[in-house]
């Protein structure tokens, strides 16, 4: 099974057990980000949930997910016993199009990431494979 398989499969067995009920959104500490948010924190979490099995989500729930900082305070208020901090990094990869879909939210490049890879590998790597490799 791949990752990709996995991001699926996870994302359609949790969106089928929440019920989007919002209890994740509203206990948020990130919502003072996105205040939309909080307008109609089941229209978010439905947002969010929709997003899990591949969706468009909506506005509210697009924002709330942009925002996670994986506080985990979400899973603690989550009725169903959900781990919600999960539900969100999930959606939050969707989102970013980690299965090859459109970005829906904003993606952060990371460019000195390459710079830093190297500079790890030249600790490790033989002058030969630097060569080769680098
Ligand atoms: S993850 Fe839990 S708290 Fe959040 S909407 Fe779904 S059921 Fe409700």
């Amino acid at each position: 099974m791949t990752l990709a398989d996995r991001i699926r499969d996870e994302g359609a067995r949790l969106a089928a057990a929440c019920t989007a009920c919002g209890a994740c959104v509203r206990a948020c500490p990130m919502t003072a980000y996105a205040p939309a948010a909080l307008a109609d924190t089941s229209l978010t979490a439905f947002g969010m949930r929709d997003l899990l099995t591949g969706g468009v989500g909506n506005a509210p729930g697009l924002a709330w997910v942009a925002v996670c900082a994986r506080s985990g305070v979400c899973s603690d208020a989550c009725p169903e016993h959900l781990d919600a901090a999960f539900l969100l990094r999930l959606a939050q990869m969707r989102a970013k199009g980690a299965l090859d879909e459109a970005p829906r939210i904003p993606v952060k490049e990371d460019t000195g990431f390459s710079a830093r890879v190297k500079a790890f590998a030249r600790l490790t790597l033989t002058e030969g494979e630097q060569a080769e490799w680098l």
